[in-house]
């Protein structure tokens, strides 16, 4: 790998501080053939073993999402990720997203069951295994022969992940753990063969892996399936192991290293699940569009409505920032990795830390893309008016299935609080220039602001101009806050919360003004109309928020001077020279989503 692309490629964290490129971020229009065909597939496979059966999905059918889980492992849809060496198909990590977002239009029990087995299930295997444990695994989880689930939460330890009362006890003759404890929520449990599980050693500070094979003769029993709002055909079970003997050389990687590898395989889970929000969100934009051009009231189809296009117009901008977003995130990842590699990193290790890397950006898109399905399923509901809480249309249950996405992978609270914290680490790392930015917009505070007029003629200019102006403001409110409270500030979690909306709203906004000035390049200006109109819908509404948060942050821990020079500098920064006007850019947006009956963006 040249030095170039060593430069080329940004460090997680650093958007906020480097500027990108858009000819540096990949999109969905950058799929090259062999990905085009596996997005196809994947939703050829969708359209006919799931959304066609989408009924036995909601009365609890869980023997058919273990049907479909095999057929989707005779497909290959499994083994994506896996490399070669085990049975897989070693396809990058853009790959591995595609299958991920497609795969999870039709129901949230099947994407569940998916993600379990092939994210937490198989990956502690394939970064963190032996090569006898791989060997002896992952070919078997790759094809569908075995599936997997992960056992980390408990009772008493949900986000508290590593205070886990599990206990694994060494045998005398040190061949084997005798492993006792309750887990809790484990998805897959009624049907997988291995799990995954985490436990204590004696007074361990830090849990430890095991793969531990589903014998129900060796002390392992399951509780009934949970009964939830949702995602009814996911297997949901308590699992109790009860001295399960696992043999000393299924411990994964070495004892204590076990919340290392939870995090880690939290870290892929969370990108992933936020592409398993995606296929679902432009669904239900497809069938309200739908339902809206067709139904009548006042004589008129109700998509006219001015009140129904706002919606239209949010549900599509939001599937399409999500898009740019998360597929910008999954080529950095897949860089990362093919650069360690050419550095002589293993793939497993190239891996691990290729994804490391982007710790922060994983939990960003975790939360946006799981609070915008929420919403999108909601506003679905709502414009099917009483329909839409029917149980015989589908955005009831898409809307039930929605809401896991927000708890599951690390709640979005405990992300946001990631996300803000992982970034003060990295700076304290030097790993992201923070403090020279930050000591930058400080003085820039102090100074006399510019009163030249720019030239804003450009497409994007200004919207550019002013997502520079807004990592100014994530920067000035939270470098005051770091300034203030030094280590304490994880004390301070309605600041973290504010703070890691104003990250999370910067980069969901940038990632799709460069997906569409890169489109607008190559394609043509008139061919991107819609898009240009979605981004700059998205970035007016991220600036509000924008404003509102940092506002929040300001009045909250600056008095005096300080918070009237912070406030004045959060106007100036927010502040658009040309308004737009999001009437016309809903309407425009709206009224291509209604004529193409639905979104063809992606
Ligand atoms: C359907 C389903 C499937 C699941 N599948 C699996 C699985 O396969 N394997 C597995 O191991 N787990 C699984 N889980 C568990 C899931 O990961 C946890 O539910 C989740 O991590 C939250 O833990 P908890 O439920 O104990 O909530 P708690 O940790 O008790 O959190 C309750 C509330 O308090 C907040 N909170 C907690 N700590 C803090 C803090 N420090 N600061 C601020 N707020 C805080 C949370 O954000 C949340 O709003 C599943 C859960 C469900 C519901």
């Amino acid at each position: 790998m040249s030095d170039t692309m060593e430069k080329d490629i940004l460090r997680g964290g650093q958007f906020l501080v480097k500027e990108t490129n858009c000819e540096d971020v990949f999109t969905l229009e950058d799929l090259n053939e062999e990905q085009k065909m596996m997005r196809e597939s994947t939703k050829e496979f969708v359209d006919r073993e799931l959304w066609a059966h989408w009924e036995r999905f909601e009365k609890k059918d869980y023997a058919y999402t273990e049907e479909c889980m095999k057929k989707a492992g005779e497909l290959g849809l499994l083994s994506v990720a896996v490399p070669e060496a085990y049975g897989g198909m070693g396809m990058g990590f853009v790959s591995t997203m595609l299958v991920c977002d497609y795969i999870s239009g039709a129901t949230g029990s099947f994407s569940t069951a998916f993600g379990a087995h092939t994210g937490i299930g198989t990956m502690p295997i394939t970064l963190y295994g032996t090569e006898e444990q791989k060997q002896k695994y992952v070919p078997r989880l790759a094809t569908g022969e075995w599936f997997g689930a992960y056992c980390l939460t408990e009772p008493g330890a949900g986000s508290d992940a590593n205070s886990g009362k599990t206990k694994a006890v060494l045998s005398a003759d040190s061949k084997f753990y005798s492993i006792t404890g309750q887990k809790m929520w484990i998805s897959n449990a009624g049907f997988c063969n291995m799990f995954i599980v985490f436990a204590r050693i004696e007074d361990d500070k830090n849990i430890t892996g095991f793969i531990v094979e589903n014998d129900p003769s060796n002390g392992i029993t399951l509780g009934d399936e949970e009964k939830k709002l949702g995602i009814h055909s996911s297997s949901t079970r308590q699992v109790f192991f009860n001295e399960t003997k696992v043999p000393v050389e299924n411990m994964l990687s070495e004892r204590g290293n076990g919340f290392k590898i939870a995090m880690n395989a939290l870290n892929i889970g969370r990108i992933k699940l936020a592409a398993a929000c995606l296929e679902a969100q432009r669904r239900i934009v497809n069938e309200a569009t739908k339902y809206a051009n067709e139904r009548i009231q006042f004589k008129t189809p109700i998509i006219n409505f001015g009140a129904i296009k706002a919606k239209i117009a949010d549900m599509a901008t939001n599937a399409y920032v999500d898009e740019s977003a998360c597929y910008r995130a999954a080529k950095n990842i897949e860089d990362r990795i093919a650069l360690r590699e050419a550095s002589g990193n293993s793939h497993q290790e190239a891996e691990l830390k290729g994804v490391e890397e982007y710790a922060i950006e994983c939990s960003i898109l975790k939360v946006a893309v799981s609070e915008h399905v929420q919403h999108t399923t909601d506003e679905g509901i709502q414009i099917f008016g009483g329909m839409g809480f029917s149980a015989d249309t589908p955005m009831e249950k898409a809307w039930r299935d929605a809401r896991i996405s927000r708890i599951y992978e690390g709640t979005n609270e405990i992300n946001r609080m990631l996300s803000v914290g992982m970034l003060v680490k990295k700076a304290m790392k030097g790993h992201v220039d923070l403090l020279g930015p930050a000591t930058a917009v400080g003085e820039e505070l102090m100074g006399i602001p510019s009163f030249d007029t720019p030239d804003f003629s450009a497409l994007f200019a200004e919207e550019k101009d002013m997502i520079a102006r807004l990592k100014k403001v994530f920067l000035m409110v939270a470098g005051s806050a770091v300034q203030k409270f030094g280590p304490d500030l994880e004390e301070h979690q309605m600041l973290l919360m504010a703070a890691s909306d104003i990250l999370i709203q910067v980069y969901m906004a940038e990632s799709a003004i460069l997906r569409t000035e890169k489109n607008a390049k190559r394609f043509g200006e008139e061919a991107q109309a819609t898009q240009i109109a979605m981004s700059k819908l998205y970035l007016y509404r991220a600036v509000d928020i924008i404003q509102q948060k940092a506002k929040e942050g300001i009045v909250s821990f600056a008095e005096g001077d300080e918070q009237r020079m912070m406030l004045m500098g959060l106007k100036r920064f927010t502040k658009y020279t040309n308004q737009p006007n999001v009437v016309a850019l809903r309407t425009q947006i709206a009224d291509k989503v209604a004529a193409d009956n639905g979104y063809t963006f992606d």
